[in-house]
């Protein structure tokens, strides 16, 4: 079966003011939007169920992050139990803003991508490496001990509910967006990655987006390489050109 076509937008702390995310939803509200695409926006947590309520009912919303315990005594973290009891269909987890700046280890994104399916959440599950990493040529070292994190955690069937997100961190919000064949080349190895450590039919299933600068002008040389599923998009999706992104494939 044909992997569908899938972009997220991740709004990151975005955006500042409630007028902002108005006029956000409209834009997404009044656009044409390829119908073959999967189309899941992240808002800050305080903005999922009004923008839930307010989006056409084929955008999706995801939260930005979840914890990796049902509830208790967390303050300031969100369950995955919490989210899907709210409706929320989706959760990104392990996003290099979380690994860099809050000191995210790749076990504790396991624990929680473990926790968020078990909770009935699908998972956007961001792995890459930085800049030193691939000019020291560790780019699949690095990519596969962080999946290999996750794959210890999980059972075969937990992998439909997984959308990998292949994100350089020198790409993101940098405007040094990974060529197609660098995409490409990475979502390659990912894929042999999962047919060696998981299944061939979840290697061949799984979809595998790319993120990390992607915008109106070079998603569409990134769409054409066949194991490109589609993209995470930050700065981008807060603007009109995410429209554009969305239907990178039309
Ligand atoms: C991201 O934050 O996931 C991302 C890809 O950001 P940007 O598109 O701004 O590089």
């Amino acid at each position: 079966m044909p992997r569908q076509f899938f972009v997220g937008g991740n709004f990151k702390m975005n955006p500042a003011s409630l007028e902002q995310k108005r006029s956000l939803v409209k834009v997404l509200n009044d656009a044409e939007i390829d119908s073959a695409t999967e189309v899941v926006v992240a808002p800050p947590s305080l903005y999922l169920l009004p923008l839930k309520e307010s989006l056409r009912k084929e955008i999706q919303v995801a939260a930005q992050n979840c914890y990796c315990k049902v509830s208790g005594a967390f303050t300031g973290e969100i369950s995955p139990a919490q989210l899907a009891d709210a409706g929320v269909p989706y959760v990104i987890l392990g996003h290099s803003e979380r690994r860099t700046l809050f000191h995210e280890t790749s076990e504790l994104v396991a624990l929680k991508t473990k926790a968020a399916l078990e909770g009935h959440l699908k998972v956007i599950l961001c792995v890459g490496e930085t800049l030193e990493e691939r000019e020291a040529g560790k780019t699949a070292d690095v990519v596969n001990s962080q999946l290999r994190a996750v794959v210890s955690a999980l059972k075969e069937s937990d992998w439909s509910n997984i959308v990998i997100a292949y994100e350089p961190v020198w790409a993101i919000g940098t405007g040094k967006v990974a060529t197609s064949a660098q995409a490409q080349e990475a979502h390659a190895d990912i894929r042999a990655f999962l047919k060696e450590a998981v299944s061939p039919a979840v290697s061949e299933s799984t979809r595998i987006i790319y993120g990390g600068s992607v915008t109106a002008a070079n998603c569409k040389e990134l769409s054409t390489r066949p194991d490109v599923d589609g993209f995470l998009v930050g700065g981008a999706s807060l603007k009109p050109e995410f429209i554009d992104i969305i239907n990178a494939k039309k």
